[in-house]
């Protein structure tokens, strides 16, 4: 241990050996007491022993009454006391040396009382307080409740077995002197309450003006301090007690400022959270936001694209269908009016009616298209399979096409029909109809796009799968447009100046129904490489039931009494002109009511050829009338609404049968047949 430069030990001249007289109280545990061989002993003692010893100081100590040594000290018959607290009276007839202990008072209780606070002692009727005998800690009570009572008693070890006796509220007493004796004489149901009152200082007293003495003493007290002999003094005799010193002094002074600190250091780090929460929150909420918002932008753009494409196609379709309806028309019209010339011989009168025809079934052809697009989007388009001969089919359609090509004039195509050769035939159940209309289409866009070199169309099987493909020589397809030929009203030139025609319906179409039948549809191509379409279709086997000619055909229809309700003049004058040849008698309605008129009028009607859309009355209303005169009578349906709805509503109202328009010859004679 360093001690400062003015006390260094080896500086101390300890060559004065007078002897110096100090006295202290006999009962005064455990500061200073007479042990039980009558010897000085306790903590003020040790303390000035070890004092003399570091100073050099021959000092006799000897305790006795209190009393009396005070009275020895204020005489002057001895040098000094060991020990007493520090006062103002007391300073008047004594010089004090520095504290070396501070000393509190406390008050003791028994052990079930809750007390706490001498704040709180006015909250008690009448306090009853044991302490020694003094005037001063009386007084140090009634400041806080004034009629509080005292028990005085001449010893502590008195109070405190007083105390015990639990008759009492209070002891007030010197904090370490009853912690002392209540270990001592193990009053465990007591206990001192943990709060300092009575701050005083204790330290050795002098006669009045003994300098001297009183510097090497207080250097003493300072070297024994700093030399570590002091502490373990005090520890002897406190150290059980020291804890709860420290406790106080810990209470009292640190445990206020570090609750404040702790919790401002708490505060600081929730606040610190929070706003950092709150930022982050922020931060979230902002990015999410600008996520969204990025995200609506693109679709927007997206979006707006997507409208400029469409209005773009919409246009490009408008024209393409423009352009496609008047060319057949064109040639329909023109070829009419020559037909309405004079002198027109009879060659050029056959070649005229083949080309309307031609142009007719065109745009047949084209209006078809649209329905079926119609369908496929609408879902209304149903698949109806049935078993057929597959190589039959493909055969047949090898001798259209290869008419197509002639009538064209592409003689340098060579169309090719490759079937499996081990195969002779397969009866397949699918819809042909729609078989047809896909192959149709592919092999029609083939003969379209190729100039020259071949045209080739097959199957394979593979699993349990059909594989079709058409392949040709033809102008091919660029890789960047393969994707997109297969959507409606796409086409590879979308230019208004194209080489070819068409809609940009045929292969939506086809992709639409090829879905429709659980297959796939793809392209293999390259531009002016050719092109290879193909498709995949469930290979379902069955079996082939030939369909019978119907026996009852063709049947007589001579002699029948046909109504025909039909608004259109022109198209009663068709089915007229139909019936030119055979011997049957017509009846002409102009709408629903007139026909129930003439119905009426003559039961003997054999058919009824009823259109759907008529003024004044309808086809279905009329036919609910004419079934009131005559339930069982046969109604044929003419109609312009080919849509599956259109016709299960037909179905549903109770005709017999329907012929779609425009009417052909064949199935204008099919449907009436079954009724002659
Ligand atoms: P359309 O033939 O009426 O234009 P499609 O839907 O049948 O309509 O065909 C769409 C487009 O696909 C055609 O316009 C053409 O650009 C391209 N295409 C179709 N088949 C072939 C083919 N065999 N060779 C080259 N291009 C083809």
């Amino acid at each position: 241990m360093i001690l400062p430069a003015a006390i260094k030990a080896d500086k101390i001249d300890k060559s004065d050996t007078t002897l110096l007289v100090f006295r202290g109280d006999y009962n005064y545990p455990p500061l200073e007491y007479l042990d039980e061989n009558g010897q000085p002993a306790g903590f003020t003692v040790e303390l000035m022993k070890a004092v003399s010893e570091v100073m050099g100081i021959n000092m006799d100590i000897r305790l006795g009454p209190w009393y009396i040594v005070k009275e020895e000290l204020q005489k002057g018959k001895i040098d000094g006391l060991i020990a007493m607290y520090q006062s103002k009276n007391r300073e008047e007839n004594f010089d004090f040396g520095t504290p070396y202990l501070y000393m509190y008072h406390s008050f003791f209780a028994n052990k079930d009382n809750t007390f706490k606070n001498i704040e709180n002692l006015d909250k008690l009727e009448q306090p009853v307080v044991i302490l020694q005998n003094s005037s001063y800690l009386q007084q140090f009570v009634l400041s806080y409740n004034k009629n509080a009572k005292f028990i005085i008693v001449d010893t502590q070890v008195e109070a405190l077995r007083l105390l015990a006796g639990n008759k009492y509220d209070f002891a007030l007493l010197p904090s370490l002197q009853g912690s002392y004796l209540i270990d001592k004489y193990k009053l465990s149901n007591i206990k001192r309450i943990d709060q300092d009152l009575l701050p005083r200082g204790y330290g050795f007293a002098l006669k009045k003006g003994d300098t001297l003495t009183m510097n090497r003493l207080n250097q003493g007290v300072e070297i024994i301090k700093a030399n570590g002999k002091f502490d373990e003094i005090y520890n002897k005799w406190f150290g059980k007690y020291n804890e709860n010193d420290f406790r106080q002094f810990f209470n009292k002074y640190l445990l206020l400022p570090l609750i404040i600190v702790v919790l401002a250091f708490i505060l600081t780090i929730v606040a610190v959270f929070i706003l950092r929460r709150r930022v982050f929150e922020q931060t979230r909420q902002l990015n999410l936001e600008l996520s969204y918002r990025k995200k609506t932008e693109e679709q927007l753009k997206i979006q707006k694209e997507r409208a400029e494409e469409s209005d773009r196609l919409k246009s490009a379709f408008l024209a393409n269908m423009s352009h496609e309806i008047r060319t057949p028309m064109n040639a329909i019209l023109g070829f009419a009016n020559l037909l309405g010339e004079e002198g027109i011989s009879p060659e050029e009168q056959k070649e005229y009616t083949e080309l309307i025809n031609l142009n007719s079934k065109v745009l047949l052809e084209l209006i078809n298209d649209i329905i079926d697009v119609a369908k496929i989007e609408a879902r209304q388009l149903k698949i109806l399979k049935e078993p057929f001969q597959l190589n039959q089919f493909l055969n047949e359609l090898y001798k259209v096409f290869s008419e197509t090509l002639k009538r064209q004039e592409k003689n340098n195509i060579q169309l090719r029909l490759k079937i499996p050769e081990s195969i002779n035939e397969i009866t397949l159940n699918t819809d042909s109809f729609r078989l047809r209309q896909i192959l149709n289409n592919l092999l029609g866009n083939a003969i379209k796009f190729t100039h020259q070199g071949f045209i080739e169309f097959g199957y394979n099987i593979s699993d349990d799968m059909l594989q079709f493909y058409v392949k040709d020589s033809g102008i091919g397809i660029s890789e960047d447009k393969k994707e997109l030929i297969f959507s409606r009203f796409r086409q590879v030139d979308e230019s208004h100046t194209r080489n070819y025609g068409g809609t940009g319906l045929g292969l939506s179409i086809s992709a639409g129904l090829i879905k429709l039948l659980d297959g796939d549809i793809w392209v293999d191509s390259a531009s002016g490489k050719g092109s290879v379409f193909y498709f995949t279709i469930p290979f379902e086997q069955a079996e082939f039931i030939e369909k019978k000619p119907n026996p009852s055909t063709p049947k007589k229809i001579n002699g029948l009494k046909i109504l025909i309700a039909e608004d259109i003049i022109h198209n009663f004058q068709l089915i007229e002109s139909f019936l030119k040849k055979e011997n049957t008698h017509l009846l002409h309605a102009l709408n629903g009511m007139e026909a129930i008129g003439i119905f009426q009028k003559n039961p003997d009607i054999d058919l009824v050829l009823m259109d759907i859309r008529m003024p004044v009355m309808n086809g279905f209303e009329a036919l609910e009338g004419i079934r009131k005169i005559n339930p069982d009578i046969p109604v044929i349906a003419l109609t312009a609404y080919a849509m599956t709805d259109d016709l299960n509503k037909l179905k549903q109202a109770g005709f017999n049968d329907h012929i779609v328009k425009p009417v052909s010859r064949e199935a204008f004679f099919e449907a009436i047949q079954a009724y002659a």
